[in-house]
């Protein structure tokens, strides 16, 4: 399973689906990528292969950003319906993640009681409780930071918002992701073999932060708020 993301101008859908592709061997049931243009998030999931995806995606649209997402279902059967990406009720925010979630039932009947869920996924709760949260305050990035802080779990998480064309907001915890730094774009991957071919400069993600990733910059975060600096490192090229 994996996870692929990208914001910058070149083909984000033919970034995104060499990505998945890439990471083809980790095995996967199902498939999906939300990209998004000036008319919002366009949503493509398929249950199989990334070929049948590719099929399935408008490849008309030019995009400018996007994540991907291949999909090792470990809550909810291998569906159309339970493939990634998941959108919030008013679907301004689309998210994918890799891992489990270990509190979803608690954090569903805590906060989420007033929602008819899409999918049976534990991902789903995810990103409900970014909508949830971020009626609070109005602030996406505090939402993001708060909903991280209540989830017990292995997690990788790409989220997009629809009102914000600008930003990948991406977390993690025991599972893998990185930053790719470009010149005028940055990726998201679970493994850089995803898209050494754009970069091959790479920021690590510490567990307990969150990364504000756009075309011309990236922050990281503590949940506090509070801003990391890190170096990148240079990523091998594998023949
Ligand atoms: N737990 C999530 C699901 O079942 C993500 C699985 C994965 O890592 O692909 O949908």
């Amino acid at each position: 399973c994996g996870i692929v993301g990208y914001i910058g101008n070149e083909n984000t859908k033919e970034v995104l689906l060499n990505g998945l592709e890439k990471l083809e061997y980790r095995g996967y049931d199902s498939a999906g990528i939300a990209t998004l243009n000036e008319n919002g998030v366009d949503v493509f999931k398929v249950k199989g292969r990334i070929a049948a995806l590719r099929e399935k995606v408008d490849s008309n649209t030019h995009a400018t950003m996007g994540i991907g997402h291949t999909r090792w279902a470990t809550h909810g059967a291998p569906s159309e319906e339970n493939a990634h990406p998941h959108q919030s009720i008013s679907k301004k925010f689309t998210i994918v993640h890799n891992g489990v979630i270990e509190n979803y039932v608690s954090l569903r009947n805590e906060y989420l009681t007033d929602i008819e869920l899409a999918s049976e996924t534990d991902t789903e709760v995810i990103v409900q409780l970014i909508e949830k949260l971020y009626h609070n305050s109005n602030d996406v990035a505090a939402a993001f930071r708060q909903t991280i802080a209540l989830l017990k779990g292995s997690y990788a998480i790409a989220l997009l918002d629809a009102d914000n064309p600008d930003t990948i907001f991406v977390a993690k915890n025991k599972s893998p992701l990185l930053v790719g730094l470009g010149e005028h774009f940055n990726v998201v991957a679970s493994d850089s073999m995803a898209t050494l071919k754009v970069t091959d400069q790479y920021l690590e993600i510490h567990d307990n932060e969150i990364v504000i990733v756009k075309r011309e910059n990236v922050e990281l975060q503590k949940l506090d708020g509070t801003v990391v600096k890190r170096d990148p490192f240079t990523a091998e090229i594998d023949a």
